[in-house]
């Protein structure tokens, strides 16, 4: 990866902050927007822009070309078996309230739903709140020492057969923890249960394949992916996304309305009430398509030499605690310092050009478990270069060294 010839793709990084060059390693929160994805936006602003599914003239179908092009595009970046099982959303959170709310009927008193402990609260409250309505039982896999995902009490929780819908993540936004996806969907079907992927923060990390996984709800936010806000995609195979009662109701989701009745549209159009975001789903196409033109395997193993350079640099920094230690870390590393609060660690580093994230992370449960209430996150991605991390850490070190000066003695 020639992270310098990279860097040429993304103006917003070549600027300078507080009188730095910007270091942005907060990419777990979201990433930058390539020219090719910004050029492609405007473009279609400039050239092609119309309502899509509902025009007959010239430029309703050429947006509307556009946006199932986009789908295509999206369908083969999953593996999904076609373009009619990508459904677009707003992001991750979106498609997941959306298949927790659409598969609620399946839940009732005598069943159950697994979730990790390491799950963003979008993963974890729309599942709560589901089996809190429909008296189903709430249940939460716990993690290993080091926080990788405990498989031997996943089993437990499996084994009663109550099982209907698990719902996990790739990787946790908080320890960096790629979870086994391939072997805990495969013990979610042999236990009888649907397997829903959340996919935030692994579309960057290797090829993620809905098929190869075998998983079959996946939901990801396109702004985590080069493709910027308001746009992801829940994709899964036709059954399972058949299954789903639709959540929104609206134009273009429906067959016929009458005062008796409403039949519904086949998929994906079911699942997408009102005007879509279709200039955002076209952003995601050509976010895809960039990817894939970096390579997608390289693009992982390159962001994951990063990420081990972090814990490296990071772990020799005096009363710092990295966040687990899991056996496959993907794309971040929280950590804690002694007598240092990270929201002061991350303005004092912000004020030398790098941005970080600090704070509970959306994901309460695993702070409980790491027992803080706040972590600061350094997050790489593929344009990011060791050197950053290198300065980052400088940074992190001078910041905790003044901030446990300035602490009231005594
Ligand atoms: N899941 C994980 C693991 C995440 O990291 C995030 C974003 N931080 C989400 C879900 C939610 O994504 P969004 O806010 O884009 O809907």
């Amino acid at each position: 990866m020639d992270a310098e010839r990279v860097r040429e793709d993304f103006p917003i990084l070549g600027q300078q902050v507080h009188g730095h060059p910007l270091v942005y390693l907060d990419n777990s929160a979201t990433t930058q927007v390539p020219e090719q994805v910004l050029s492609t936006v405007a473009e279609h602003y400039r050239t092609s822009n119309a309502n899509v599914h509902r025009g007959m003239h010239y430029l309703a179908h050429a947006s509307t070309d556009a946006l199932e092009h986009a789908r295509e595009t999206v369908a083969r970046f999953v593996g999904a078996a076609d373009s009619s099982c990508v459904v677009f959303t707003r992001g991750t959170t979106d498609g997941l309230n959306m298949v927790a709310r659409g598969l609620a009927h399946v839940l009732g008193p005598d069943d159950a739903v697994v979730v990790s402990l390491m799950e963003h609260h979008s993963n974890y409250v729309p599942w709560q709140q589901a089996c809190f309505a429909k008296g189903a039982d709430f249940r939460v896999a716990g993690l290993t020492a080091e926080g990788d995902f405990d498989e031997a009490h996943y089993a437990e929780l499996l084994a009663d057969g109550k099982v209907k819908i698990v719902a996990m993540t790739g990787c946790s936004n908080v320890l960096g923890t790629v979870t086994p996806v391939k072997r805990l969907a495969k013990m979610a079907h042999d236990a009888g249960a649907l397997f829903v992927l959340d996919g935030a923060q692994i579309m960057r990390h290797g090829v993620v394949d809905i098929a190869d996984l075998g998983v079959d709800f996946l939901s990801f936010s396109g702004h985590k992916m080069m493709a910027g806000t308001g746009i992801g995609a829940l994709c899964g195979t036709r059954d399972a996304l058949e299954m789903l009662a639709p959540r929104d109701f609206g134009g273009e989701m429906v067959g016929k309305v009458t005062q008796a009745l409403t039949t519904w549209e086949e998929l994906p159009l079911r699942l997408e009430a009102g005007t879509p975001n279709y200039v955002g789903a076209i952003a995601l196409g050509a976010a895809c398509d960039y990817l894939c033109a970096l390579g997608r395997e390289e693009i992982a193993a390159y962001e994951s030499e990063l990420v081990n350079h972090a814990v490296g640099v990071l772990g020799k920094i005096e009363g710092l605690h990295i966040a687990g230690s899991p056996k496959e870390r993907a794309g971040l590393v929280s950590f804690t310092i002694d007598d240092v609060h990270p929201l002061d660690l991350c303005t004092l580093v912000d004020a030398r050009g790098v941005a970080l994230r600090s704070g509970h992370n959306c994901a309460q449960p695993v702070l409980d478990w790491l027992g803080t209430s706040s972590v600061a996150r350094l997050s790489p991605a593929f344009y990011n270069t060791s050197a950053e991390i290198d300065y980052a850490a400088q940074q992190i070190d001078r910041a905790a060294q003044m901030l446990r000066a300035a602490r009231p003695r005594k």
